[in-house]
């Protein structure tokens, strides 16, 4: 890191002048995506659909990308000095995001969960030893870590988790299943919930760890979707030690653990860290004019709501990002930001399906037609990840509306 790293030695304007001269040093100009018809990549996914290979030269360039930023001092802005971090507050993270959103740099998407989730977590719960082992390195890009939560019957019922996690003098003993695990296929370690007393009610007797992915007894296996691709994972556990130095929090507290994840998961997604939020409506209104739907009242009608609905979500996912770089926690807004986000993808979906009928199913070859089909594919999937949309409203009607709980049922 440069020695302009302190937070008292750098002004806004040096840092973008600092962050202009990395990016022009290391990095191409962003060049417009085309929106005419015919015109550059016809891709409209949502969960990026590779092979192994395709995915593993995505890791390796995300890895060395990071390793970059972050030896220039951009890699983890906010974080505090003492485990890497440069110690600036979060306008400078925003310099940063509007500088390099004019340069064509890498994805970031291999990292999604272990930094906007995982990450968090442990600065936030993890014993100094963990932070000091792992911080830098996920944030450098060396590392990346997973989300091991949802089970074959534990996932809007999280709390209902069996995974068992048994004490054994200094270390614990992990068996189990956990399953819909994105990136465990390339990830180091994991943020696993166990049932540490099954005795205790079920929100209580739970404990988060941080485990090594590649210790003996964990096992992935891929899971593939109706997209395509294979991006999350079913993961095993057969007596696998876990140190009690990599315990998140005290024992039978894993469910505070756990929210401070979901929470930042739900930030994540709500405001497009899910990829979500990069589908324009110049595409779908060039979409229409192709298809000669530009003069239907039905589809301009539903265009129209499209984009109104996108501005809303937008807006509603800057309102949660203000209060968290405000240094507030995340509440039930980043339930909303969700639930906008999805709502409007589903009308995405409705319009696409509406306009191109059966060339949504068959491939003709035709630009910017069955190309869709990828989308509407993977838009269930946005519905559920995260909490699903019935869980988030839930969350909305009893925590923003103040509505009677639903009797008997848990989140
Ligand atoms: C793309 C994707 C990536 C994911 N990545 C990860 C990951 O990295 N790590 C991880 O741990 N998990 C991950 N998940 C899992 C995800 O968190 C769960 O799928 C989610 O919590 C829902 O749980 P479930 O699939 O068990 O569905 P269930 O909880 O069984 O729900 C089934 C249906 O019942 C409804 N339902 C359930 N309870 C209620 C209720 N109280 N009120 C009203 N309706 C209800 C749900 O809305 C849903 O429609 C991922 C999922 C997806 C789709």
């Amino acid at each position: 890191m440069p020695e302009t790293a302190s937070p008292q030695q750098i002004s806004e304007e040096a840092f973008r002048a600092q962050a202009l001269e990395f990016l022009q040093a290391n990095a191409k100009p962003r060049i417009e995506e085309k929106t005419g018809w015919g015109e550059g990549s016809d891709r409209v996914g949502l969960l990026a659909e590779k092979s192994a290979q395709e995915e593993a030269e995505e890791v390796a360039t995300a890895k060395a990308w990071r390793q970059k930023t972050f030896d220039a001092g951009f890699g983890w802005i906010t974080g505090p000095t003492e485990y890497g971090g440069r110690g600036l507050t979060s306008a400078y993270e925003r310099v940063w995001s509007s500088v390099e959103a004019g340069f064509d740099v890498p994805s970031g998407s291999p990292f999604g969960i272990g930094l906007g989730m995982v990450a968090p977590t442990i600065l936030a719960h993890a014993t100094p030893e963990v932070k000091e082992a792992y911080l830098r390195r996920l944030w450098r890009g060396e590392m990346i870590a997973c989300q091991l939560f949802s089970e074959p019957v534990a996932g809007s019922d999280l709390a209902g988790l069996q995974t068992r996690a048994e004490r054994d003098g200094d270390e614990w003993i992990v068996n189990g299943q956990k399953v819909w695990t994105s990136g465990a296929q390339y990830s180091d370690i994991g943020e696993i919930i166990c049932r540490t007393d099954p005795n205790l009610p079920k929100h209580k007797g739970l404990t988060g760890f941080v485990v090594d992915m590649h210790a003996p007894g964990v096992e992935v296996r891929p899971l593939r979707q109706m997209t395509g691709g294979a991006s999350f994972n079913e993961v095993f556990f057969t007596d696998v030690r876990i140190p009690d130095s990599h315990r998140l929090g005290d024992v039978n507290q894993g469910w505070t653990v756990a929210l401070t994840t979901l929470m930042n998961e739900r930030a994540s997604i709500g405001g497009g860290g899910g990829g979500s939020g990069s589908i324009g409506s110049a595409r779908l209104t060039e979409l229409l004019r192709h298809l000669g739907r530009d003069h239907d009242p039905i589809a301009r009608q539903r265009l129209a709501d499209i984009y109104i609905n996108s501005k809303v979500s937008a807006y509603t996912s800057m309102r949660a990002m203000a209060k968290i770089k405000a240094g507030q926690l995340p509440g039930p807004e980043m339930s909303i930001a969700k639930l906008a986000l999805t709502n409007n993808l589903q009308r995405i979906s409705g319009l696409v399906s509406l306009v191109l009928g059966t060339r949504l199913l068959a491939d003709t070859g035709e630009w910017g037609t069955y190309a869709w089909a990828e989308l509407v594919l993977g838009i269930p999937g946005m519905r559920v990840a995260g909490g699903t949309d019935e869980i988030m409203r839930n969350i909305v009607g009893e925590r923003v509306l103040g509505l009677p709980k639903e009797p008997g049922l848990s989140k």
